[in-house]
């Protein structure tokens, strides 16, 4: 009987080893970065709000880039109020 129960006993380690010793195998999804930089990636900053937008999503008003038209016109309304 003490045969069965070392039998047991050196299975039991070799199962605990292997899943210690095992990596996560899943797969990594792709980095949501590296599939919207597809084209020139070259990132510009909203004058309004600072949000980092892809430059050929951006809007240009007066040489500064925006992230949406709402924004653009938040930066222009705002503008034309402080003169
Ligand atoms: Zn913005």
């Amino acid at each position: 009987m003490q045969i069965l129960f070392l039998i047991a006993s050196i299975v039991l380690v070799f199962m605990v080893v292997r899943l210690m010793l095992k990596t996560p195998d899943v797969p990594r999804p792709e980095h949501p970065a590296k599939l919207r930089q597809k084209t020139s990636g070259k990132m510009l900053r909203c004058h309004y709000c600072g949000l980092h937008i892809p430059e050929e999503e951006s809007l240009w008003e007066g040489g500064k880039p925006f992230c949406s038209e709402s924004h653009r016109d938040l930066a222009l309304s705002q503008e034309s109020t402080r003169e």
